[in-house]
């Protein structure tokens, strides 16, 4: 049996980020890592225009102007967002101009509409002005030339627009990782089937499709293989020509978990079988033929905590993410837990901020088969190995699950 650090630095060895790439339309590719470095291939803004809705005017025209003795402009041309300027402007001129509409010849400022008063075709303005005050330059957000993504980003919102910005209809991404799910277990049913005596239907497999759907990578469901070493091997099979490849259950100590048998049969090099955590504990995990392949536990929580812990991370690893996905606070249990001294906890917890700190509580019986403490959580509460009472307001860490 290996500790949980140990046995996720084992993973993390084993796994590369995916080198395949596609090209895809700008707008599918949030949340992708991007494969290319992107440049500008234009200016953004591409030209000098209005920051505001006011007047173009010469600065000098505007020296010593005040509410008490304002300088009066005439006003010869009325200019929208995405017009050009007919006129230029001379001493003593200026354009009603708005926002975004480019900057007409000789203006070199825009005095804002509040801090003038048009009459006729004529403006007083109260206040002095800068050279270039309200106006944006061309290429003041982006410069032409420039790699605005560097290869290797994870491409966000703000991405995107930049991308609709420049033009750059198609992007080169990597790959999202395929990953296969299979259930074991004489007893499994599926969702639409009735009961028989002694069934159960089988939750794991989708769960397991929700947890890597909410990763960016692609499930790829393969049923239901039953506990005989046959029907495990052919399933088994198919899922080696994915990326990764998650089976569930069977992997225990069983008269019936024959998953470890088979895994071998065809070729598994066993990287660990059995982790210090709870719950969590028979987890297998290893190679066959440059597939990661997880021996998941068939208990329900076992399985989702587990991936959390382990597998999240390594999808991570293969999608070219730079973080491992978890995101972790302190908080203070709002009661006594006793555990096991040696195994590291993953408790399934709600945890809030209250006045100025985060508290967390469990969500009721922690048994590793029932799945409602988990569909009830936001978090899990990670106990060290080394304690055995933790005292109420003990600060602890948090991993939030969303
Ligand atoms: P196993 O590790 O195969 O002995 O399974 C441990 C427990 O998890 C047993 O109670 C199984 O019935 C249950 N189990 C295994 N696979 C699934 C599944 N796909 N969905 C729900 N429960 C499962
Ligand atoms: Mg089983």
């Amino acid at each position: 049996m290996i500790d949980v650090d140990r046995a996720k630095e084992i993973i993390l060895n084993e796994i590369s980020p995916l080198k395949k790439k596609e090209r895809l339309n700008f707008f599918s590719c949030l949340n992708r890592i991007s494969a290319q470095d992107v440049k500008a291939k234009e200016n953004i803004p591409p030209f000098n225009n209005s920051a505001m809705d006011g007047f173009a005017v010469r600065a000098n025209d505007l020296i010593g102007a005040s509410r008490k003795s304002p300088k009066i402009l005439e006003v010869i041309e009325d200019l929208p967002a995405g017009y050009v300027a007919k006129k230029s402007i001379k001493a003593g001129q200026a354009i009603r101009i708005m926002t975004g509409a480019p900057m007409p010849k000789g203006a070199d400022a825009v005095v804002m509409v509040e801090e003038t008063r048009s009459r006729n075709d004529t403006v007083e303005i109260y206040k002095e002005i800068k050279v270039g005050e309200n106006v944006r330059y061309a290429g003041e957000d982006v410069k032409k030339g420039k790699v605005v993504i560097k290869k290797g980003s994870l491409l966000k919102s703000g991405h995107i627009g930049m991308l609709a910005s420049l033009g750059a209809s198609k992007v080169k991404v990597f790959k999202r990782p395929k990953v296969a799910i299979l259930a074991t277990g004489d007893e499994l049913v599926n969702v639409d089937e009735r009961l028989g005596p002694g069934k159960i239907r089988n939750s794991n497999a989708y769960s397991l499709y929700s947890q890597v759907v909410k990763t960016g990578a692609i499930p790829i469901l393969l049923g239901i293989a039953r506990d005989k070493k046959a029907d495990l091997k052919t399933k088994i099979k198919k899922g080696l020509s994915a990326d990764m490849l998650l089976i569930s259950g069977g992997i225990s100590v069983g008269k019936y978990d024959y998953v470890k048998d088979v895994l071998k049969g065809l070729g598994l090099e066993m990287k660990f079988w059995r982790v210090a955590m709870r719950p969590g504990k028979p987890l297998a995990f290893g190679i066959i033929k440059r597939t990661p392949v997880f021996g998941l536990p068939g208990n329900p929580v076992s399985s989702m905590v587990s991936f959390e812990v382990f597998v999240k991370p390594a999808i991570f690893k293969m999608l070219g993410r730079k973080t491992d996905g978890a995101k972790e606070v302190k908080a203070a249990i709002k009661e006594e837990i006793i555990k096991k001294k040696g195994l590291r906890y993953f408790l399934r917890a709600k945890t809030a901020w209250q006045n100025e700190a985060y508290v967390t509580k469990t969500t009721g019986p922690q048994g590793s088969g029932q799945l409602k403490s988990m569909a009830i959580a936001n978090s899990l509460i990670i106990l060290p190995e080394k304690e055995e009472r933790m005292e109420k307001g003990r600060m602890v860490t948090v991993r939030f699950l969303d």
